[in-house]
């Protein structure tokens, strides 16, 4: 049905490998490009040694590099291009795919590598370039952003005739048996949970300082979790389109351990984006030093356990949904859609951890959905642009069903 070419090949794209090898019905033709295309082999060995038996390009490509990238397009000449490198790319790949007719899906948007900022006016700004190319572009097609708004649309196409509150809750509680690690890209995941936190009221957006409020929230199968509001870019979307909403939040549990590792790193200049001098010894001769620039944080990210290594000695279980109060048929009503996933089952099926899980399976549903011309529309979209119901249904049928309840009490 069509030819893919996913550009990534850390945890969340091992995921969306293993399940698009499940599904050469849809995706017929396949390539995985990355930095490294060792890491692309070593992938598809993986994927061989689970015993499917099937052919998949490799390549190397650096995805800041525009040139390169239509050079690859271009010979390859993919129907989707599927980006799960890191958030810095999505300028890059996007303009690859206008000059070389692709289209396009991410799971994460455009932040710039010396502004820990995300907001998805970047690739908003592309919307008349893809429409007059003729090309659909996906933006965040992972669980959240990408699910949170599937669910989303799902309750205002289903079950309410105006959403007024949302709350995005995202637990994680799981446990990796290590000092300290993140779950994805640790460059990413610190400068994401190092911001300012943001939430929209009656039509303002409201800043707090980082991780400022937070409270017990319960989840399902697991309890109570101290669950910390944050900013995330979903929020953005989903206000514009859904303008009945008066309240909408995204919360995200961290555990006391987390958060005193996270403090002791920023209080040492761990986390800091900007470069600092380094005296480096030289490797050809040590006894003599170089002057070279390295920023604290990517020098992290190279001493931190690797998040794709996590998932053999994780147990626990992710919960993540969307909280929902508002109106159907002049009647108040909550309504709250969840998934809960299991790390261990999700180590199984793909030698990856929860985490990379929920998000890799989404984004090989949401091209699924493209390559059979469900989500096929000119343009630059958000996930709830589009119809939920088919998505949400392979979701259920690639690993992450949904549970519903309905008039419960939200405690928010
Ligand atoms: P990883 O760091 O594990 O993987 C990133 C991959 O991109 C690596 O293979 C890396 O190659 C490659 N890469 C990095 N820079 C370049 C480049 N310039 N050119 C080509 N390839 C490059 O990250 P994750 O798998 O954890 O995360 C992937 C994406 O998923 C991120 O954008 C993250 O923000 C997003 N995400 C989204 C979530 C959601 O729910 N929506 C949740 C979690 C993550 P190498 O290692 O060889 O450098």
């Amino acid at each position: 049905m069509g030819r893919v070419l996913m550009i990534g090949a850390g945890g969340v794209a091992t995921v969306a490998a293993f399940k698009i090898v499940q599904n050469t019905d849809v995706f017929t033709e396949f390539m995985i490009a990355s930095h490294h295309v060792e890491k692309c082999d070593r992938l598809v060995k993986s994927i061989h040694d689970k015993g499917y038996n099937v052919d998949i390009k490799t390549a190397e490509v650096d995805a800041d590099d525009v040139e390169q990238l239509k050079a690859l397009f271009s010979s390859y000449q993919p129907d989707l291009v599927i980006n799960l490198a890191l958030p810095y790319q999505d300028l890059t790949i996007m303009d690859a795919c206008l000059a070389c007719g692709c289209n396009y899906l991410d799971t994460a948007n455009y932040e710039p590598k010396d502004e820990a900022h995300f907001e998805y006016s970047w690739q908003w700004a592309y919307k008349d370039k893809f429409e007059k190319a003729g090309l659909t572009a996906i933006l965040g097609c992972g669980f959240d952003p990408g699910v949170s708004q599937a669910y989303t649309a799902y309750a205002a196409k289903h079950h309410f005739d105006e959403i007024q509150y949302l709350d995005i809750v995202d637990c994680n509680a799981g446990n990796h048996h290590k000092a300290f690690a993140t779950n994805f890209n640790p460059e990413i995941n610190i400068r994401e949970i190092t911001q300012k936190g943001l939430y929209y009221k009656d039509g303002k957006w409201i800043e707090t300082e980082p991780l400022e409020i937070h409270k017990d929230l319960t989840y399902p199968n697991i309890g109570a979790r101290d669950s910390y509001l944050m900013h995330h870019e979903e929020l953005e979307s989903l206000v514009k389109n859904y303008p009945t909403i008066k309240q909408a939040r995204f919360w995200m549990t961290f555990g006391k351990q987390y958060l005193t590792y996270l403090d002791c790193i920023q209080n040492l200049g761990m986390s800091r984006i900007d470069e600092v001098t380094y005296e480096a010894p030289l490797a050809d001769d040590p006894t003599k030093t170089v002057k070279v620039n390295i920023v604290p944080l990517q020098f992290l990210k190279a001493v931190l356990p690797n998040p794709q290594d996590l998932g053999e000695n994780y147990d626990g279980e992710t919960s993540i949904g969307c909280r929902i109060r508002g109106i159907k048929d002049g009647k108040e009503h909550t309504y709250y859609i969840y998934n809960n996933c299991k790390h261990q089952d999700a180590f199984a099926e793909t030698g990856m951890q929860g985490v990379s899980y929920t998000t890799g399976v989404p984004a090989m549903a949401g091209a699924m959905m493209f390559l059979k011309g469900i989500w096929k529309k000119p343009g630059v979209w958000n996930v709830e642009d589009f119809d939920p119901d088919p998505f949400l249904q392979v979701l259920n049928e690639q690993g992450l069903p949904w549970h519903e309840v309905f008039d419960g009490d939200l405690e928010l």
